[in-house]
């Protein structure tokens, strides 16, 4: 038996990567979308500027896009992927999660909230019991999940790994961010092409911060976030999909390159469908990985290691993963497929 499954922010860059995710899907048929105002009552086809080489699903493309409110949600609907800009999210998805609905979202919004679980299934699928405490505290029939942000998702997979092999004291993260990661009205053609924006507001903190309580320790009533220092730049660049980021790392214990590629190998994908048989996939070719020809392996969900090098105290390498899939839309069905794996659906 599927689950029914509604889009809020259905029309923008990872609401269109949810409809590619989601339909198909083995355990979710989505049943509702839904946007702005300004789209509310068109077609799916006339509402959403369609981005993405596969064409609109037909059955999505005749659907009715509604306004983003849970009085307008069908009441069958059992999970609201969100993909709304954070402001939005910050207003709406709390009412979603009082009137009942399970929110998986993309929003940066609430994502270092003590009692929110940020999960990516595969790192940190314990601390989605975090949602006893949510509930306990704010009396909400539905629950509210966040994926982090995709520059985060990108290095945290790797970080996990060699944390878990050598112990992590600091990271310093350098990235190269695809224009996509902005959403469809982020980054204008006239600032971009021809250039490299050594900024994007908000995004250091949220990779310092985000990575912290990813690789923290959940004892069944809090989250107590790692203590590695970590340091990020962020760097908008031309290219389309897929964050590629220069990560160092100080370790506790010597590490030797081979051991850092065994731990990134050896480290397991979640028991869930859209998660890849190998979580990280480690290139031996100094020029790998690279947006282009890296971003779509297993469908977008795989992350990308290369250049690994011994550093004096650590190890250095580069990342790569794509920031609508893995990054965005990806994230939040796998955080589904884990609600519905623990019984939260
Ligand atoms: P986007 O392309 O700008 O799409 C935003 C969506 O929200 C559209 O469906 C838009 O509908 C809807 N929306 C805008 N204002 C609204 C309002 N006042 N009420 C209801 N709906 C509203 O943004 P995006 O790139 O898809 O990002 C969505 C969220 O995911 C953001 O919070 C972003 O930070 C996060 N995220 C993005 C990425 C990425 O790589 N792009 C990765 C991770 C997380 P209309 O079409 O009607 O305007």
């Amino acid at each position: 038996m599927t689950v029914n499954a509604g889009i809020i922010g259905a029309t923008g860059a990872v609401g269109q990567r949810l409809i590619q995710f989601l339909d198909p899907h083995p355990d979710f048929e989505i049943t509702a979308l839904t946007a702005s105002d300004a789209s509310a009552g068109d077609t799916y086809r006339e509402a959403a500027k369609w981005r993405i080489s596969m064409p609109i699903p037909e059955d999505i493309a005749e659907m009715t896009v509604t306004e983003t409110d849970p009085d307008a949600m069908p009441d069958d609907v059992d999970i609201v992927f969100s993909s709304l800009p954070s402001s939005v999210g910050e207003a709406v998805e709390p009412d979603f999660c009082e009137a009942g609905y399970v929110v998986s979202s993309n929003s940066s919004n609430g994502r270092t909230d003590p009692d929110v679980p940020l999960t990516i299934p595969e790192v940190n699928a314990d601390h989605i019991g975090l949602l006893e405490v949510q509930r306990d505290e704010r009396g909400w029939d539905g629950a509210l999940v966040k994926n982090p942000n995709c520059s985060t998702i990108t290095m945290v997979p790797p970080l996990a790994a060699l944390d878990e092999a050598f112990g992590l004291e600091a990271v310093t993260v350098s990235t190269l961010q695809a224009v996509s990661g902005a959403g469809y009205s982020g980054v204008t053609s006239m600032e971009i092409i021809d250039n490299a924006i050594p900024h994007i507001g908000g995004e250091e903190k949220k990779m310092e911060t985000e990575s912290r309580k990813l690789l923290g320790a959940f004892d069944g009533a809090e989250v107590s976030w790692h203590d590695a220092r970590v340091y990020a730049s962020c760097n908008r660049i031309p290219t389309l999909d897929g964050h590629l980021e220069n990560v160092w790392t100080d370790t506790e214990a010597d590490a030797t390159v081979a051991d850092a590629k065994e731990a990134c190998r050896a480290y397991s994908g979640a028991d869930l469908p859209s998660s890849p048989d190998r979580l990280i996939h480690v290139f031996e070719e100094p020029d790998r990985p690279q947006p282009r020809l890296d971003r779509d392996r297993d469908n977008g969900m795989a992350i990308a290691v290369g250049g690994l090098q011994e550093t004096e105290g650590g190890l250095q390498f580069n990342c790569l993963a794509h920031n609508t899939m893995r990054g965005a839309a990806g994230a939040s069905v796998l955080n589904g497929e884990l609600l519905l794996t623990e019984g939260y659906l």
